[in-house]
């Protein structure tokens, strides 16, 4: 009988603001077990959520028993290093020059990788998601915040610092809303979860003719971008608005993508795709008529295919990616 090598297993960990994720994906891509999750509870503190994330860890192997575990790979909000393994500055988990790598790989007597959570989202995608099978794709997550991912020639593009792919924070209006991160007219500004909200409560406040607020019992703040595309679904023209709008300003954002690196794909992943068609529709149409023709040609724009273990395929990826050279 010949031997066969075993395949190797490779522990995921996706740290969000709202939650962690953690799965076990098998090396050549095949499969993924043991998905866990649990609240992020930031509230808790910094040691808290670390100790969270280690533990997810701990019960995606347990429920992985019998599997080969090779390693771990983290997707971490960032700005952070990916070569020393250290996340600079999180204020939303309470992390300042975090060594997250090396407290996890220690805790778990595994060799463990770093990387942004969105680059892993994207590269999760990429892997075995809606970009499956090209070279070039850009992708954006939208949530609470925009983040994104390059990957070129089937490898994450990270820039010279490790911050290539804020496309969240590309400025589409050069005078426009302010931005959480200091700058002006950010996508992010227009197009997150957030600030498609706040649009829709100015217009409301502005008069706007609409069923919205009755989505939210007359209380404004409790509108959300999912109780927009709700209203959108149910016909309301003034959400419809809202949710063109959002079409218009990502449509600029990913005309500027396409020029600038003419990818084969370009994934939106979060939230936002539950508009579905009525987001689609007219974000292609925008960058149809924005967008160099040769580009947009062989351009798909499409939701992602992984909603929830997208970060968690990438983070494993980036693992298999450093250690054996391919994915
Ligand atoms: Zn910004």
């Amino acid at each position: 009988m010949p031997s066969r090598r075993p395949v190797h297993y490779i522990v995921g960990v996706d740290v969000g603001g709202t939650n962690i994720v953690a799965g076990t994906v098998a090396q050549d891509g095949s499969e993924i077990v043991g998905v866990v999750s649990e609240p992020t509870a930031s509230e808790q503190g910094a040691d808290a959520v670390v100790d969270r994330l280690i533990r997810l860890a701990r019960a995606s192997m347990t429920q992985a028993q019998g599997k080969e575990i090779a390693g771990v790979g983290i997707g971490s909000p960032g700005p952070l290093d990916t070569k020393t393994g250290v996340v600079l500055l999180t204020p939303n988990l309470g992390w300042v020059n975090m060594p997250l790598r090396d407290r996890v790989a220690t805790a778990l007597g595994l060799p463990a990788t770093l990387d942004n959570d969105a680059n892993c989202a994207i590269f999760g995608e990429w892997w075995r998601g809606a970009a499956r099978g090209v070279e070039h794709v850009v992708g954006l997550t939208i949530g609470t915040g925009i983040g994104g991912g390059i990957v070129l020639h089937g490898d994450i593009y990270r820039g010279a610092s490790d911050i290539a792919g804020e496309i969240g924070h590309m400025t589409i209006d050069s005078t426009g809303r302010r931005c959480k991160c200091g700058n002006y007219g950010c996508l992010e500004a227009y197009a997150s979860g957030p600030a498609i909200a706040a649009r829709a409560v100015e217009g409301v406040e502005a008069g706007a003719d609409t069923s919205l607020p009755r989505y939210v019992g007359g209380n404004l703040p409790l509108i959300t971008a999912q109780v927009v595309y709700e209203a959108a679904h149910d016909g309301d023209e003034y959400a419809l608005e809202v949710v063109r709008d959002t079409a218009k300003f990502l449509g600029a954002g990913v005309a500027n993508i396409i020029n600038i690196f003419n990818p084969q794909v370009v994934v939106i992943c979060g939230g936002v795709t539950l508009a579905g068609d009525k987001l689609f529709v007219p974000l292609r149409s925008e960058v149809k008529r924005r967008a160099f023709k040769p580009a947009v040609e062989v351009c798909r724009i499409v939701p992602g295919e992984l909603p929830g273990t997208a970060g968690v395929w990438g983070a494993a990826a980036v693992f298999i990616r450093r250690t054996w050279g391919r994915v």
